[in-house]
């Protein structure tokens, strides 16, 4: 089956071989989607024939969102914590046992119908990818079932069971580290592609941190970091020297942590919802690519610290916030992520990729940071289907 999408006012393709900048712009252009594939890009006029057509009628069509770091896994949420926060009572991190204790009690009906709930939240805000992680269950069994879960919904599947130390190893942080790099990681390895740690005082150190990583590696897990977060740290030093395909958050960054990302692989992960749902300071997402580094926006969508799957406001965050321009903000939610993801396939809008896109209620990409807070997602396509 094949569709035609025309029409298309403004589109991101994201390959700067095939239209204007950085973004790859091309104007009056189509689409053609193939056996879920782009088969074609080029300008309206000389598009091929297809089985079915959708005008667009001058809208914008961008590659669907890569949102690279989730925690959809849970149960129960904070909106108390939440309210407390906003009247200035300091985040920690700490509230993560609360969602464990909801999380364990839970059923996997009620697990697997909240997850499938925020899975269609974020598509309808334009989201094609998304990786999910574990680190509510905290136990053998339930980090099992929370990726055998995850594992449902994307192949994108993340291992976190040092996201922090259970009430009932309080005290006993190596002993969790050999439960978590011993039996758990052998049950979650089968349903994960990659293992993360919770890099920051209050969590675990870089030694506990490393051991963990290297314990995933061992197991074909492929490393990324929560890293520099809350304050200063070796969280960033650490996933480049592991190779990790990402360090997260990067809130708290010294130049040489910036020169480490610079000259690595590792994609700085930039989490603006979080320091807007924790009213903390924002990232420097200007030194960061002033530096070179590759940069991915995500949700970090969590009931936490950072309750929302919008991509858009994310983005919306960046450029208001950080200094992202709009171009940057978008490639970064888009071909940011899915380097944060190792994936070439997504991310972008070029002959071979899926055909993962989203059809904006607006004439250009930049509206999405302008016009912050509304429904601007028109229409989504997850490998050339419409939603
Ligand atoms: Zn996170």
């Amino acid at each position: 089956m094949s569709v035609l999408v025309t029409n298309i006012g403004e589109l991101v393709t994201n390959d700067p071989a095939l239209g204007e900048g950085p973004l790859g712009i091309l104007t009056d252009a189509a689409l053609v989607a193939e056996e879920g594939r782009v088969a074609w890009v080029g300008p309206s006029t000389r598009a091929p024939a297809a089985d079915y057509g959708l005008d667009v009628a001058g809208a914008a069509v961008i590659p669907g969102f890569v949102d690279s770091h989730t925690h959809l896994v849970f149960a129960g949420d904070r909106v108390d914590e939440f309210e407390a926060r906003m009247r200035g009572v300091p985040y920690t991190g700490g509230g993560i046992v609360t969602t464990v204790a909801a999380t364990r009690t839970a059923d996997d009906a009620t697990l697997r119908a909240n997850l499938a709930r925020l899975v269609i939240e974020a598509r309808r805000q334009g989201t094609t990818t998304i990786e999910i992680k574990s680190g509510y269950g905290l136990t053998v069994a339930d980090e099992e079932r929370s990726l055998r879960l995850a594992r449902e919904a994307t192949p994108e599947t993340t291992f976190l069971g040092a996201h922090v130390v259970p009430p009932e190893y309080a005290g006993r942080t190596e002993e969790y580290v050999a439960l978590v790099t011993g039996p758990m990681l052998a049950a979650a390895a089968p349903h994960a592609r990659w293992v993360d740690v919770f890099c920051e005082r209050g969590a675990f150190d870089v030694d506990a941190a490393r051991t963990v990583l290297r314990a995933g590696l061992a197991a074909g897990l492929t490393p990324r970091v929560h890293a520099n977060q809350l304050g200063p740290g070796p969280g960033v030093a650490l996933a480049v020297e592991v190779g990790a395909a990402s360090a997260d958050h990067c809130t708290h960054l010294s130049g040489q942590d910036i020169d480490a990302l610079a000259g690595s692989d590792t994609v700085a992960t930039l989490l603006p919802g979080a320091e807007f749902s924790t009213r903390s300071p924002y990232p420097d997402a200007r030194r960061l690519l002033d530096a070179g580094v590759t940069v991915a926006l995500a949700s970090d969508a969590n009931p936490g610290s950072s309750y929302t799957t919008s991509m858009p406001f994310c983005i919306a965050l960046a450029v208001r916030e950080m200094r992202m321009t709009p171009g940057e903000a978008l490639w970064a939610a888009t071909a940011g992520g899915a380097a944060a993801l190792r994936r070439d396939d997504v991310g972008r809008l070029t002959p071979g990729a899926r055909a993962d896109l989203a059809v904006l209620d607006a004439p250009s990409y930049r509206h999405l940071a302008y016009r912050p807070g509304v429904p601007l997602i028109r229409t989504v396509l997850i490998g050339g289907e419409p939603l």
